[in-house]
């Protein structure tokens, strides 16, 4: 008698798959405060005239509740009452500020903070 045997090679193949999840942190290139420090008189919407003080980067007005920073913007008003509107987007902390006002060519030129 003869006995033929067979073997079968079985190859087992283990394939996994990892999947990873990244979380790229976003640089944030952009790292500037956008805020006024002292003591400002700010214009809201409604053009009612708010104090603020300390550092701000945003205030709501105490009499109607709009806020005072719009697209990183505020208006400060100056102590002879002009309203400057100061782009805060390029700006990191702003201490001082002075009014841009221009009357028959003469520059106010007021600090509007402090007053
Ligand atoms: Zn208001
Ligand atoms: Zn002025």
């Amino acid at each position: 008698m003869k006995t033929t045997r067979r073997q079968a090679i079985r190859t087992a193949i283990t394939s996994g798959s990892i999947a990873f999840l990244k979380f790229t942190p976003l640089a944030w290139a952009d790292n500037k405060r956008h805020a006024l420090y002292g003591k400002f008189h700010v214009r809201c919407p409604n053009k009612h005239v708010d104090i603020v003080t300390d550092g701000t980067k945003q205030h709501k007005c105490e009499k109607c509740g709009k806020q005072c920073f719009v697209d990183q913007k505020v208006t400060l008003v100056c102590p002879a009452q002009h309203d400057n509107i100061v782009d805060l987007s390029g700006v990191d902390v702003l201490k001082t500020y002075k009014c841009k006002h221009k009357e028959a060519d003469k520059v106010c030129n007021k600090e509007c903070q402090g007053w």
